[in-house]
């Protein structure tokens, strides 16, 4: 590490910079911000919140039009070629779900919000959806098309923390996500994970399978063998080679 800091590149000097700046004025000591960085409830929020400037760039590095807007609360916004734009969600996969059975292999996604709405703001919304108010109590941690209209997410959490077996390390290998981290990146449009009776259900108790609204943890499945998922799930760059 101290080779590479003699010879560091512009971008990281800048990196450096804009950090040291930011630690000046949130009065956070850089000495000891890596020891707050590796603890375990930080961790994990510094990388949720990475990832949304990760695959922003990756968007833009496409040449796919990105923008953000820091005073609402849609991760980013993707401009298509016919000029109407899409509001995308950024989320990561659940802590260590990477499962390997015979038919394939199961990561999970944690689509869900991080806090509930108390009565009153449940009451507003259900009238906004135009629903009945006690059905969006009970999903008020849960997300409807009206949210955002793709999910962007990175698969990584469900393995990083994991000790791996062969199997996995194999499938990890054919997915490109030892050596390229865009390859953990899927996508997939919010009214094709929205619960149904048929296909993908709401685990609520009293709750119909028909809601709408989006389970917590959508599942991505790879068929066995296979580098890309199947639907609705998509693999972020699917044209591009993996190596
Ligand atoms: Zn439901």
């Amino acid at each position: 590490m101290n080779e590479e800091l003699g010879n560091i590149n512009e971008s990281f000097r800048r990196a450096l910079c804009e950090l040291i700046e930011v630690c000046e004025e949130q009065r956070i000591n850089i000495h000891t911000l890596y020891k707050v960085v590796a603890n375990k409830k930080v961790a994990p929020m510094i990388r949720g919140v990475g990832n949304e400037y990760d695959v922003f760039d990756l968007l833009r590095l496409q040449g796919i039009g990105v923008r953000k807007d820091e005073e609402k609360d849609t991760d980013l916004y993707i401009m298509l070629k016919n000029r109407t734009e899409l509001k995308g969600e950024v989320k990561q996969g659940k802590k260590d779900s990477l499962r390997i059975t015979s038919e394939g292999v199961y990561v999970k996604i944690k689509c869900m919000r991080s806090r509930t709405s108390g009565e009153k703001r449940s009451k507003q919304r259900a009238a906004i959806l135009n629903i009945d108010p006690a059905l969006y109590k009970v999903h008020s941690d849960q997300y409807r098309t009206t949210n955002f209209d793709i999910v962007l997410a990175n698969i990584e959490n469900t393995y990083i923390n994991l000790e791996l077996d062969d199997a996995e390390r194999e499938f990890l290998e054919l997915i490109g996500a030892d050596k390229d981290r865009k390859a953990v990146w899927y996508w997939a449009s919010s009214k094709d994970l929205i619960s149904t009776s048929k296909h993908r259900c709401c685990q609520r108790r009293n709750c119909d399978k028909n809601c709408g609204f989006i389970p917590h943890y959508p599942e991505i499945f790879f068929k066995k063998g296979t580098v890309n998922p199947e639907l609705p799930w998509k693999r972020v760059f699917a044209k591009r080679p993996i190596t």
